[in-house]
Order: C-alpha cells, then sequence, then structure tokens
C-alpha cells in the first residue's frame, strides 16, 4: 500500500505536518524539532508529540490508543506512514533486539541487585560477573558443605577448600 502526497495532503494539519518533512520516494525526513532521543516532534491538538506518531494517526485514522508506533526503516526521523507500524511494548523490545540497539552495557546492575560498579565486577570471557553474588554463593556453598561434614560427624576443618573459593 502506497501513500501519495496528494492523498495525504486533505486538511490544515496534515499540510503543517508535511511542510516540515524532506520529501522522497523513501524516507519522509523530519526537518523541523527533533528531540535528543532523536524523534521529530509536532504539535498535535496542543500537545506535543512524536512527529512520526501523528504521521501514523493522520494517515491510519486509527486513535493511539496508548499504541507504540515503530519504525520498519530503523529512522528515527522518519514519519513515512508506510515506513510505519502499531505494535505492543514488547514488538518494541523484540525490535530493539533485532536491531542490535540493546547494548548490555546499559545494564547498571546484576539479577539481584548489586551494582555493576568497578569493585563488584568480574570479567570472565567478555562477560560481567557480580563479585557480591560471587561471594554469597561460594559462602552459600561452604555453610552447606560444612554442615555435610558436622552431619558425618567430622570436622568442619576437612570442609575448608584448599585453595580460595574466590579469586
Ligand atoms: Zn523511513
Ligand atoms: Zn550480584
Amino acid at each position: 500500500m502506497s501513500t501519495s502526497f496528494v492523498q495525504a495532503c486533505d486538511n490544515a494539519t496534515t499540510v503543517r505536518l508535511l511542510s516540515k518533512v524532506a520529501q522522497s520516494s523513501g524516507c519522509w525526513e523530519w526537518r523541523a524539532a527533533v528531540s535528543r532521543d532523536g524523534y521529530g516532534y509536532f504539535m498535535l491538538n496542543g500537545k506535543n508529540e512524536r512527529a512520526h506518531r501523528a504521521s501514523w494517526l493522520m494517515f491510519n485514522k486509527i486513535p493511539l490508543d496508548g499504541k507504540f508506533i515503530l519504525h520498519k526503516c530503523d529512522n528515527r526521523k522518519c514519519v513515512n506512514p508506510d515506513h510505519l507500524y502499531a505494535g505492543s511494548p514488547a514488538n518494541n523490545v523484540q525490535d530493539m533486539m533485532s536491531r542490535g540497539r540493546h547494548r548490555c552495557t546499559r545494564v547498571t546492575h546484576c539479577p539481584s541487585g548489586h551494582a555493576y560498579s568497578e569493585e563488584n565486577t568480574r570479567v570472565y570471557r567478555g562477560r560481567r560477573n557480580c563479585r557480591s553474588c560471587a561471594r554469597a554463593a561460594a559462602s552459600l556453598y561452604m555453610k552447606r558443605r560444612r554442615a555435610k561434614f558436622v552431619k558425618a560427624g567430622l570436622t568442619t576443618k576437612g570442609a575448608e577448600p584448599r585453595r580460595a573459593i574466590n579469586d
């Protein structure tokens, strides 16, 4: 389905939106206000709306209702309705992952909530490991190991590892 400019220009708001767009056969690049996150902004019904969302709404005439409007072309400045589709927040995450925009370095804490600070992080085979978690796991292991020795009627001395578990 191709959306022509002629079809699109049926009301004043659409004309205003399209006046801020660099017309080309491919992406319709936003030439007006762009926010720090790279999306164009457009005043719609007295509200600042992301330009691609405004465009999608105008051309599809379907309420946004909290929908995520996503780019097929991966060009945040593009407002070509043919390059846009409505999805769920889950789509959005999948989209980011499949496009490699999801960077693991953005993760600042381990799954247990310890900060990946310099002292608390050990990089092993390119992956970050949380020292707090490693320590907790090691001490739990030792606790269980000592208990086993005690249960068997042995001293806990025998349970101590020959080498330190922690690096
Ligand atoms: Zn595009
Ligand atoms: Zn941790």
